[in-house]
């Protein structure tokens, strides 16, 4: 099995994937890309968050164009979701974008894969060939009947076999399914077969819950085994919430520094404050913040502390009061309607020393 350490290195960019790199959080443009505005507000928004690729899908050559005001105008690097038309990719590398995502063996024959290979080369732009379990050729389908693993791996081995004739290797490759035991085992069985950089995601996941749930399961396994190097948590909302959900889930590995942790008790008949309203708006504020502190926010005074020992600095619910605590000791009594502000100032203070 290819752990990430072992993987090529792939340079997107101003980024560099694979290797002993850090796994990279990226999303995915929701605007229509030929509305530059919107689409370049909506990049700079992904990035202020955390946001460290984005794609934008390209549907003509409108859109193609419009990826070099859209460059000229962001930070991070940009890539080009491209189907089918070869003569999209070729526009959108001349507009500038860091790296290209498409199949070559649905672009037309080699002439047209060698033309954008060559231009790929050039400007030294990786190919992302994605393999999506919902569109695999009817000759893969026919062989093994079903969506599995196997089915997705020759899908992609077609893929690969044409750019690597073309002494091309400049490949990061996905595989997409919504279904989770799918995702799994063909990203495992895949780690055994190319050394290329992974992209992770669960694909068509679905709502807020459901999409957590569902990438939690699939992309916490993988990266427990050291698998992946780039990740998308796709969710049917805003891509912030994505770029959020990735942050807590690389978090939640050690996999990503300068992002807080919170604890939270899921309350109980102890509970004597109205302690949901706070965890919430704690849970905004740290957002916001580029630390590595651990900040609780406990129902009961009698167990908070305790429960969260592991907490730098921590609420636990009184009588209509909290207790402000650090490394579990108790520190002085706050009003419930001044816990919020009062502890987003102790934050911030930890913070500073
Ligand atoms: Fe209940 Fe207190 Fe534990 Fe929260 S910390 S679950 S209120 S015992």
């Amino acid at each position: 099995m290819i752990n990430r350490e072992n993987t090529r290195k792939v340079k997107i960019g101003n980024i560099t994937i694979g290797g002993e790199n850090k796994v990279v959080i990226q999303s995915m443009c929701n605007t229509l890309t030929k509305d530059t505005a919107a689409t370049i507000k909506q990049i700079k928004q992904l990035e202020d968050v955390g946001c460290q690729i984005i794609r934008c899908s390209v549907l003509d050559l409108e859109d193609a164009y419009a990826l070099r005001k859209i460059k000229e105008n962001i930070s991070i690097p940009l890539v080009a979701d491209i189907h089918f038309d070869y003569r999209l990719a070729l526009a959108s590398i001349e507009s500038g974008v860091d790296k290209i995502r498409l199949n070559p063996g649905n672009i037309g024959g080699k002439e047209n894969v060698r033309k954008v290979v060559e231009k790929c080369k050039e400007k030294n732009i990786p190919i992302r060939i994605g393999i999506n379990s919902g569109s695999l050729e009817k000759s893969v389908l026919d062989k093994y009947g079903h969506n599995c693993p196997e089915a997705m791996i020759q899908s992609a081995q077609r893929h690969v076999d044409i750019l690597e004739e073309m002494d091309f290797h400049d490949i990061v490759l996905s595989f997409k399914s919504s279904d989770v035991r799918l995702t799994v085992e063909t990203f495992l069985l895949a780690s055994t077969i190319w050394d290329y950089p992974m992209h992770l995601g669960v694909t068509e996941a679905g709502t807020k819950d459901y999409s957590l749930i569902k990438s939690s399961a699939a992309l916490g396994e993988l990266l427990r085994k050291g698998i992946g190097d780039t990740i998308r948590i796709s969710i049917s909302d805003n891509p912030i919430v994505e770029i959020k959900a990735c942050k807590k889930l690389l978090k939640a590995y050690d996999l990503i520094a300068n992002v807080p942790d919170l604890i939270g008790c899921p309350t109980c008949g102890r509970t004597m404050y109205d302690m949901l309203p706070i965890i919430n708006e704690i849970e905004e504020f740290l957002e916001t913040v580029q630390a590595d502190i651990k900040v609780a926010v406990m129902g009961c005074v009698v167990n908070g502390p305790g429960e969260a020992k592991d907490a730098d600095i921590g609420i636990a619910g009184g009588i209509k009061e909290g207790l402000l605590f650090k490394k579990g000791q108790v520190v002085r009594k706050i009003p419930q309607e001044k816990i919020v502000e009062e502890l987003k100032k102790e934050i911030l203070e930890m913070i500073k020393q």
